[in-house]
């Protein structure tokens, strides 16, 4: 069989990893193989110039952030997504890509431009579900499942706004989904739902990343040729 690259992968089937140093990596590569994507779990650093998006999944930022910063993660990672690849961050990867928290912990990494408060429904609201529209997703609202959830309090330039969970009590509605260019930040988990769509979407994003990387090298190639 013939595929452009030599590595099996086509403009169609983007290669798709998932941070697998903490947290609920395994729940993201069901969600994928489900839609028809054999993603790899992402270890080593050297990985990221093999995928065409990333999803950082949910667990515990703290714990992601010094993870990432002992496996030399850090400046690779925000070098691959200034080149173009796709990157999603649920819940603690939401958190763990901010350009700024909050709180005090952890020190993000600045790969999105957003301010985001950690655990914002608190004690009383540890964990929830909310019926949500999505810009993007075509369809029924989808089930949002929140668990000691982030929300984005604010957003620089460019950043779209895609969800809003609406107002609690006495807390105002509150943005839970946002993206720039390729990078996507969700406060909630599709990984523990049954619906696939948010993760199609990513995989359009990691598509888009697919075609570029394979014009820039064809480009490369006839400029060598
Ligand atoms: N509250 C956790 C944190 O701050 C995130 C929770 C989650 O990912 N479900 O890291």
């Amino acid at each position: 069989m013939s595929s452009l690259n030599g590595d099996g992968a086509t403009p169609q089937q983007p290669r798709i990893g998932v941070l697998a140093l903490q947290g609920d990596f395994a729940e993201h590569i069901h969600m994928l193989s489900e839609i028809g994507i054999t993603a790899v779990e992402v270890r080593k650093v050297q990985q990221l110039s093999e995928i065409d998006g990333m999803i950082i999944p949910g667990g515990e930022s703290t714990t992601i952030v010094k993870l990432l910063g002992m496996f030399d993660f850090v400046d690779e990672l925000r070098s691959q997504v200034e080149s173009g690849m796709a990157l999603w961050g649920t819940c603690a990867g939401m958190i763990v890509i901010a350009r700024e928290l909050a709180d005090p912990y952890p020190t993000p990494l600045n790969l999105l431009d957003i301010r985001v408060a950690r655990n914002y429904f608190g004690r009383q609201v540890d964990s929830f579900e909310s019926e949500l529209e999505i810009d993007g997703v075509e369809g029924d609202h989808m089930r949002a499942v929140f668990i000691r959830a982030p929300i984005v309090i604010d957003t620089g330039i460019g950043v779209e706004i895609l969800a809003r969970v609406p107002a609690i009590d006495d807390r105002p509605e509150q943005a839970v989904a946002v993206k720039k260019g390729r990078v996507l930040a969700t406060s909630f988990h599709p990984e523990l739902t049954r619906d696939t769509r948010m993760h199609s979407l990513f995989v359009e994003l990691a598509e888009e990343a697919r075609s570029d990387s394979v014009r820039r090298s064809t480009e490369e190639t006839r400029s060598i040729v």
